[in-house]
Order: C-alpha cells, then sequence, then structure tokens
C-alpha cells in the first residue's frame, strides 16, 4: 500500500460524514429524505449503509474539506472533485445526488454513488477508477453484509444500490451489487471467499439476461466442488427492489428456494435452446458450444459430472473415460 493511501482514505471518509450530516442538517435535505421514505428507507437501513446527501452548488465538499490546495489535489484524484485545466478552476463531482458511500471489505470508503431525485440523466453518477477504486474488483455491500451475518450461507448479487439496500429493508442482509459493471472472474473469487453460495439476480429485462450469461461464464472456471452457483430470473419490468416491495421478503425467498437455476441448469438450458438434439449436427455442435467451459475447468467431480451430461445429450461415450474402470472392465475373467 501507497503511502498516499492513507490520506485517500482520511478525504473520502471525510467525505462521507460531510454528506451523511447534510441528509440531516442541510437546509434543502428534505429532497433526499422524501425521496428515501418514497422508496421505502427507514433511517435505520439510511444509517446502516451511510447514506448521504450532496447538496446543489458547485462548491459544498471542496469549502467543506479542502482547507489547503493539497487537499484538492487529493479530492480529484479520489475522484470527488473535477478540475478544470483550461480555467485552472476545480468543482464538486456530486451535486443535488443521493449519496451511496462504497466501502471495501474493511469498511474504508474507497468511492461514491450518487442518484438523482428525479428523471434526469444520468439517473447515476459514480465515482471513476482511482488508486483506491477498482469498479471490477469491489461489491457494493459487502462490508454491510458481513457486518449484519455472522455466517454467509450464500451471498445474492444484484444490479443496483437500491436493490441491496431495499432487501436489507426487508431483512435479507446479505445481497450485494456490481456497480453497473459486469460480472468479473475477480468479483466471483471474491464472492466465494465468503460463502459456498451465490445467487445471481438481475433486472428482469435483456440487460439482466445478458449480465447473467456474463456471470456465469465469469463464474465457470471458478467453480470447485463444494461451491454453488445460482440464478434467479425476475418477470419483465422487475428488479430485485421492486419485486421484494410488491411481494414482501417471504414471497422473495421462496422465489429464491424454487425458481433459480443452477448454474449447470442454466448452462445446459442456454446451449439446449442453440442446437437441434435430435439431429447428429446439432449434437455436435452442442458439444463444440459446451467445449470452451470444459476446458477452463480444473478437474473435478462437478466437471465429470458435466462432461457425463454431456455425453448423455451428445450419445456419446466421454472422451476421457477412467482408465482403470475400463481396464478393471475388460479384464475380468
Ligand atoms: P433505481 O431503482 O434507483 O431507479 P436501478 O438500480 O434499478 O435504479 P438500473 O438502471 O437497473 O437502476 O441500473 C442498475 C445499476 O447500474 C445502478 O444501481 C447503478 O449502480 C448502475 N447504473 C445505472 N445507470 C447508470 C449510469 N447512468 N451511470 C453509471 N452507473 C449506472
Ligand atoms: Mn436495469
Ligand atoms: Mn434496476
Ligand atoms: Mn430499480
Amino acid at each position: 500500500q501507497q503511502p498516499d493511501h492513507q490520506a485517500y482514505y482520511q478525504l473520502l471518509n471525510n467525505a462521507a460524514e460531510y454528506y451523511q450530516q447534510q441528509l440531516t442538517k442541510h437546509s434543502q435535505a428534505k429532497l433526499a429524505t422524501d425521496y428515501l421514505k418514497s422508496r421505502g428507507v427507514t433511517h435505520a437501513i439510511s444509517q446502516q449503509y451511510g447514506l448521504g446527501f450532496a447538496p446543489a452548488g458547485w462548491n459544498n465538499l471542496i469549502n467543506a474539506l479542502s482547507s489547503q490546495q493539497s487537499n484538492l489535489t487529493k479530492l480529484e484524484e479520489v475522484g470527488l472533485v473535477i478540475h478544470q485545466t483550461e480555467k485552472q478552476s476545480y468543482y464538486d463531482r456530486f451535486r443535488n445526488r443521493l449519496m451511496f458511500p462504497i466501502r471495501d471489505q474493511r469498511g474504508r470508503v474507497i468511492a461514491f454513488g450518487g442518484r438523482v431525485f428525479t428523471d434526469e440523466k444520468p439517473k447515476y453518477l459514480n465515482s471513476p477508477e482511482t488508486p483506491v477504486f477498482q469498479k471490477s474488483k469491489e461489491l457494493y455491500g459487502l462490508y454491510e453484509a458481513k457486518q449484519q451475518n455472522r455466517q454467509l450461507s450464500n451471498l445474492i448479487v444484484v444490479e443496483g444500490y437500491m436493490d441491496v439496500i431495499a432487501l436489507a429493508q426487508h431483512g435479507i442482509t446479505h445481497a450485494v451489487a456490481t456497480l453497473g459493471t459486469s460480472v468479473t472472474s475477480d468479483h466471483v473469487r471474491k464472492l466465494f471467499k465468503q460463502s459456498n453460495e451465490i445467487i445471481f439476480c438481475f433486472d428482469g429485462d435483456e440487460a439482466g439476461k445478458k449480465a447473467a450469461w456474463r456471470a456465469l461464464e465469469n463464474s465457470f472456471s471458478s467453480m470447485e466442488d463444494g461451491y454453488s452457483a445460482k440464478f434467479l430470473f425476475l418477470p419483465q419490468g422487475e428488479d430485485p427492489d421492486s419485486v421484494i416491495r410488491s411481494e414482501g421478503p417471504k414471497q422473495f425467498q421462496q422465489r429464491l428456494d424454487n425458481q433459480s437455476l443452477t448454474l449447470t441448469e442454466y448452462f445446459f438450458q442456454q446451449l439446449e435452446a442453440q442446437v437441434n438434439l435430435h439431429s447428429l449436427e446439432g449434437r455436435a455442435k452442442l458439444s463444440k458450444l459446451a467445449s470452451p467451459y470444459l476446458s477452463n475447468l480444473k478437474p473435478s467431480t462437478f466437471k465429470q459430472l458435466i462432461e457425463n451430461r454431456l455425453a448423455e445429450l451428445t450419445g456419446i461415450t466421454p472422451s476421457n473415460p477412467n482408465p482403470s474402470a475400463l481396464s478393471s472392465q475388460h479384464s475380468t475373467p
């Protein structure tokens, strides 16, 4: 860890405290508190996740945090202020937004997301990549999930901040979000360090379906015996936030329990949909489609079972049969 990082963490933490204070103190805070109320978020959950308010205006954070020029430069380096080089001037990145601090696993604030209160665009603004924030590795809500659960028997992976918060609001405190990026293999490795079971639950739209398949692709090679990855698909137009708010936690849990597909169910469903298993060509294509996924998989019972399933579907005995089993068959007198 570089020496500068300590100063970055300090500033990011101060910024989170500043935004949180504005949520209770600022003359315009009602914008944010009414918004939270409209989305069913209580004070307790707002505090648990450290939500805040970035007031309108160009210099609020700058005035609060940068008494010295050196701080201004650091604020820029952590993505909180933007430097206009031509004008030699600085301004706050986050203005008039509901603020979500993004914490690392140890609870240090490393970045922010900010949501507008209306239907302006962009709806969400996130910190850029900085020396302390790499989107492809971080999971929003992981620290809070660890805080709220002694053991994580599974982790639910959703798309958005509000999905994590709505689930927590209804007692499901083990959800994390990728931050508008697709699930990477770094994410999957991090998730499996915390729990043996991951359940991906993305939005019920085309983007959500694409994200699920990307998640499968980037989970495949991390699968080991004892691990489980599942996929819950939501009705068209819904996301975890809308579903739990309309159906409640019991129904949501029932969906998780009864409607999730295992990774292999989803995998074969998607591959089989692309081929005609009644034709020899289709069965050959199935084998070709599956092969890159299998070649990335470490030898395991899991891998063997997938190979067996492929063999059933194509009608071919596995190409790499267990030699001892074969020889014992043939050497029996
Ligand atoms: P809400 O329920 O607050 O309207 P959402 O979380 O359902 O929002 P989606 O459009 O489904 O929003 O996006 C999922 C996630 O993707 C967001 O929570 C955010 O992290 C990220 N995201 C969405 N839009 C943007 C954007 N314009 N820029 C950056 N990230 C975004
Ligand atoms: Mn979406
Ligand atoms: Mn959504
Ligand atoms: Mn939503």
